[in-house]
Parts: C-alpha cells; sequence; structure tokens
C-alpha cells in the first residue's frame, strides 16, 4: 500500500479576495497557482497558492465569500497553518512582516530548539505560523514574488489542531500511518514514518477545556493528504471506509478527492498528486485567468459577472510590460 507522504492541500475561509490575494502573493511571497471557483458553489472563487508550479504540499487554497463573517477559533479545529522556512530565515520574516504592518509574534523555540517559530495572522485572522528548522526541502520559488530565494517559504511543515481529547484524533491519524513521534507540554506531534519533509508535522494541542470553535472566515474549512495517484486513492478508500463515512471520488480538476471526517470534528480530504496545475494553463500564466471545469463552463458569463474582480501585481503580463517599457528606453 502506498504510504500517505504529508499534506496535499490546506483549504480555508477568507472575506475580501483582493485582500486575500494580496496578502498571500505581496506579503507572504506565494504565488496564485489557480484562479478557479467553488465547484460545490461556483458564484464563489476558488484560489490555490503554492510554489511556482503548486507543488502538492505547498498548496493552501481558499474560498473567498466577501461577505463571510469572522469564525471563532477553538476545539475541533486545525488551530494553525505552518509553513516551512530555512533556519537562517527568521530574522528577515520578522522585518518584512513588520515592515509591511502585520504583528509578527517570535513564539520561540520547539522540541528541545530544533524548531523556531513566528506567529502572524493573515487578513481575516487566519493563524500561520512560519517554522525555521535545519533540512527544510528546496522548491522553486514563485517566479514574480519578491521574497529573496534563499528565504522563500518551502511549503507546508504541517498543521496543529486543537481537541478537547486526544485519543479519537489519534485513532484517525495512526489510521493513515501517521504516529506519535513527539510530546512536548500539551503539544503532540504525529509523522508519517515513510512521509517526505514536506507537511508531515501533525500537532495536537489537548486542552480538555477549550470551547468548541465555530467556522467562518479565517478558519480552516478541511486539509488534505497526498495520495500518489487514483489507484493509491482507491485503496485508501477502502481502508478508511469500514472506520468513518467517506466520499466517493469528487473530480477537482486538479486532483481527485475523497472526503471523511475524523472524529474530534477536522474535515480530512484525500487528493491525488495528478494531474496537477499544469492541467490547463502554461506555467507562465498561471493562475491569471480564471478557469473552469467543462461542467461549469456553460456559466462563465453568470461567474464572471458576479465575483468580484480581482487584479494581480505579480503577473507575466506586468512582467511583459515591464520588459517592454525597459526596451523602449534603450
Ligand atoms: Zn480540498
Amino acid at each position: 500500500m502506498n504510504p500517505i507522504v504529508g499534506l496535499h492541500h490546506v483549504t480555508a475561509i477568507a472575506s475580501n479576495p483582493q485582500q486575500n490575494l494580496d496578502f498571500y502573493t505581496e506579503v507572504l511571497g506565494l504565488r496564485l497557482v489557480k484562479r478557479t471557483v467553488n465547484f460545490d458553489d461556483p458564484g464563489t472563487y476558488h484560489f490555490y497558492f503554492g510554489d511556482d508550479t503548486g507543488t502538492p504540499g505547498t498548496i493552501l487554497t481558499f474560498f473567498p465569500w466577501p461577505h463571510a463573517r469572522r469564525g471563532t477559533p477553538g476545539a475541533g479545529e486545525v488551530s494553525h497553518t505552518a509553513f516551512s522556512i530555512p533556519a537562517g530565515s527568521v530574522e528577515y520574516w520578522h522585518e518584512r512582516l513588520t515592515q509591511k504592518g502585520v504583528l509578527v509574534e517570535r513564539t520561540g523555540k520547539r522540541f528541545g530548539g530544533r524548531e523556531e517559530v513566528l506567529t502572524l495572522a493573515d487578513p481575516d485572522g487566519m493563524k500561520l505560523e512560519l517554522v525555521a528548522y535545519m533540512d527544510v526541502p528546496e522548491l522553486t520559488p514563485a517566479r514574480y514574488a519578491d521574497v529573496p530565494a534563499e528565504h522563500a517559504i518551502r511549503g507546508f511543515f504541517g498543521v496543529t489542531m486543537l481537541h478537547r481529547e486526544l485519543a479519537p484524533t489519534e485513532g484517525a491519524l495512526n489510521l493513515l500511518g501517521f504516529v506519535k513521534v513527539a510530546e512536548e507540554g500539551s503539544r503532540v506531534r504525529f509523522r508519517s514514518p515513510d512521509g517526505a519533509v514536506l507537511g508531515n508535522q501533525i500537532d495536537v494541542v489537548v486542552d480538555p477545556n477549550a470551547g468548541w470553535g465555530r467556522p467562518g472566515a479565517g478558519s480552516v474549512h478541511h486539509i488534505a493528504f497526498r495520495n500518489q495517484d487514483d489507484a493509491a486513492q482507491a485503496e485508501w478508500h477502502e481502508k478508511v471506509a469500514p472506520h468513518l463515512g467517506v466520499t466517493p471520488v469528487q473530480d477537482r480538476q486538479y486532483f481527485h478527492s475523497i472526503y471523511f471526517r475524523e472524529p474530534g470534528g477536522v474535515l480530512f480530504e484525500m487528493a491525488t498528486d495528478t494531474p496537477g496545475f499544469l492541467y490547463d494553463e502554461p506555467v507562465e500564466s498561471l493562475g491569471e485567468a480564471l478557469k473552469l471545469p467543462t461542467w461549469v463552463e456553460p456559466q462563465r458569463a453568470l461567474i464572471e459577472a458576479r465575483v468580484l474582480p480581482i487584479t494581480m501585481s505579480q503577473s507575466s503580463a506586468q512582467l511583459n510590460a515591464a520588459s517592454k517599457k525597459e526596451e523602449v528606453q534603450v
């Protein structure tokens, strides 16, 4: 059986789409690798941010609902989504975020000093962490971003879930091949022994007295684990189905997905690495046009009239315009 090697993507709820786009591209230096709509609610955008090509394990996605109310953080949810940064990049990120007016907290070191953590919130209050450690994976940074390559975000470190009790969620993680590898205070870390470095840290913080979270803008909607391909997903479907209610396979255009809820309340997905984000547009202009699957395409005019227009400050069009200007000056 093909092991799960880590997270494929994390999907969260946002409010204003332009604000969301600007924060993740201009502040964090990720690339908008796909601009599409929520296939279950086609009047809403679905943005995918990632590294240069949208490598599985780097992809943070959003449903921006312009009038969404903020969620209330609490138990039964993903509380923090963590990105990897190189060990020497803490000062760079602290300064960059501060200069851009983002409140950032030096959370300190975890697990014997192996990891140094910066904590911040996105414009909708979603809690993010930048985790600096040795041996970050090499990745291709977003081509139009202004973050120097040596400091660029390397994809997901992992996520932290807040739960009132550990056992039910631990059982679900064990079923997926994740095992307990470390414990520090109320934080328990799970990892897939056959996993990649990318997105392979699933932490559970246990607080028996925590209030229940209520979803809204700034909340994580679900987390997705990687399946190598459709055959691997079919095997995992069979393995999970006797224990947790699993949906049939959903065609998400860039991957195929199954969903189930772990007993602690967090929605889990399994998503295939294939076919990926280069499926319907070239790498140079990823994310620049609204892409719709064939079954939603007939509604394009309606959708374009309904979603708020957005502008990208970093795109192939901007780059072409800038180089043309230079040519003229020469
Ligand atoms: Zn998903």
